[in-house]
């Protein structure tokens, strides 16, 4: 199954997230209930995996993390494109990221090294589609701060109309 943790978003970054996706002029918008932030994109993993995830990821014990989500944040090329907003969540985002990737090198599950560009996505465009309208939107955009109280373990099912995430567990940061 295909999987991936993420930071769930708060009511009250919601509501202008999606004030914010009804003035971009071009793109899918992302189901309001779709909205989150990946700490780990863990890609196809077998059934087993999501124990050894859960023991690993449900004694951790961080705390919430502030987020200003601002600046246009483009993603992808040819075969399809996401923009969205840029995340700063200081040192407890980066420390965050950094405690979610050592429990699940402890857990057993291979991680990419690719740097961290933390981003809320907000919509997605095709390959090749011109993103700059959205962009300029985005530009002018900033929302928060916001803080995240939760993060969770998500299954990603991908449909021809878009994924859908049903989260497996989801944990508390601390307050
Ligand atoms: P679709 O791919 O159909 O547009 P989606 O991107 O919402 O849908 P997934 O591809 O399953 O669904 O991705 C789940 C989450 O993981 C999203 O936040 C996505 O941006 C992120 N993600 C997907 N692939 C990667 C990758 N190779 N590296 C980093 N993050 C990824
Ligand atoms: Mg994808």
């Amino acid at each position: 199954m295909r999987l991936f943790i993420a930071l769930s978003l708060p009511p009250d970054a919601r509501g202008p997230l999606t004030a914010l996706q009804e003035r971009l002029p071009v793109g899918r918008p992302v189901p309001e209930e779709n909205l989150h932030l990946t700490l780990a994109f863990l890609g196809d993993q077998p059934d087993e995996a999501v124990e050894a995830l859960h023991d690993a990821l449900s004694t951790l014990r961080a705390p919430a993390v502030p987020l200003t989500l601002s600046g246009a944040a483009l993603f992808g090329g040819k075969s399809g494109q996401a923009v969205g907003l840029e995340a700063d969540g200081g040192k407890a985002l980066t420390e965050m990221f950094d405690r979610v990737r050592s429990r699940l090198r402890s857990a057993g599950v291979r991680v990419e090294r690719r740097r961290f560009r933390p981003h809320v996505t907000l919509a997605r465009l095709k390959g090749g589609a011109d993103a700059s309208g959205a962009l300029s939107v985005l530009a002018g955009a900033s929302i928060g701060p916001v803080v995240a109280t939760s993060f969770g373990l998500f299954r990603s099912h991908l449909n021809r109309d878009g994924a859908i995430y049903e989260a497996l567990s989801v944990y508390a940061l601390v307050l």
